[in-house]
């Protein structure tokens, strides 16, 4: 199969009471070891990227890799740009193939974020691709993004169901208490206002910054509501880790084919987990 819109594929998750993992993946072995994984889960996936990392690979390059792997594959496969502000690079990505965009104005006033939000969904319908947009702003780094504590606020249920009418996007991201990167403590989440989120906006909810959170916290969001859960910080984790282990065990090792086989399994193992915890292991018949 070749790269697909998400848009089923979240709404199928959205009416089976389950959640897609998003995986933002860096170079070849992390692409491969996401697919790998929901290949053995029998599970749909989404492959992302952040402008920082198609600025890093290329959009070409990613694209080639990523169609690679969906035709090999025998689950459904998405290419989505992850938290993207420039609509230069949008075009840029749509162009190239990415299946998905994500447009991120949650920095900007609501109205200006309607605009440029419905600008990038007529881009992307022109491609056949889908568009996420982000209401509220969630805390933490993530690449050159980042989000000082007292610059945050949560997605308001009233102004995320006006949003979504007026843009036409296929699903929100959230911002109810996660934050990128890594968590110093245990969040606390505002799962009542996911409730409301849920129960105004009848689309695919996005939660950002699923990585270190407590399984039975992102259970409870995908059962309020939430069908896209994106981890970054995870597989970055596992994978240098897993390298530093390997390089400091064997100190005299050039080869990069065995330091990165090691690596790309954790990264498969740990992307293995989260979609068994998302409820998405076993959702694809072959
Ligand atoms: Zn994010």
């Amino acid at each position: 199969m070749d790269l697909v819109n998400p848009r089923a594929m979240l709404e199928q998750a959205r009416q089976g009471g389950y959640a897609v993992g998003a995986f933002n993946i860096h170079n070849l072995e992390t692409l491969q070891a996401v697919v790998a994984a929901a290949v053995a889960a029998g599970a749909p996936v989404i492959l992302q990227a952040t402008p920082g990392t198609v600025k890093y690979a290329g959009a070409d390059y990613l694209v080639a890799m990523a169609r690679v792997a969906a035709r090999q594959a025998a689950v459904p496969v998405v290419l989505h740009l992850d938290h993207a502000i420039d609509i230069d690079l949008i075009g840029t990505c749509l162009e190239a193939g990415f299946t998905s965009v994500m447009f991120d104005g949650s920095t900007l006033p609501l109205e200006e974020n309607i605009t440029r939000t419905r600008q990038v969904v007529a881009m992307a319908r022109e491609k056949g691709a889908a568009v996420e947009a982000e209401l509220g702003r969630l805390g933490g780094r993530e690449d050159e993004l980042a989000v000082d504590a007292e610059a945050v606020y949560y997605t308001d249920p009233d102004e995320a169901a006006t949003f979504a009418a007026a843009t036409g996007i296929d699903s929100l991201a959230v911002a109810i208490g996660t934050a990128h990167g890594v968590y110093r403590g245990e969040p606390r989440l505002d799962f009542e206002r996911l409730q409301e989120i849920a129960a105004r906006v009848n689309l695919p909810l996005v939660l950002h910054g699923a990585s270190g959170l407590p399984d039975t916290a992102v259970a409870r969001c995908i059962a309020l509501g939430i069908s896209k859960i994106n981890i970054a910080t995870d597989l970055k984790l596992v994978l240098a880790a897993r390298l530093r282990e390997t390089l400091a065990a064997n100190p005299e090792e050039t080869d990069p084919r065995r330091y990165f086989t090691p690596a790309r399994e954790a990264v498969k193992e740990t992307a293995l987990a989260k979609m068994r915890l998302c409820g998405a292991a076993g959702r694809v018949q072959t």
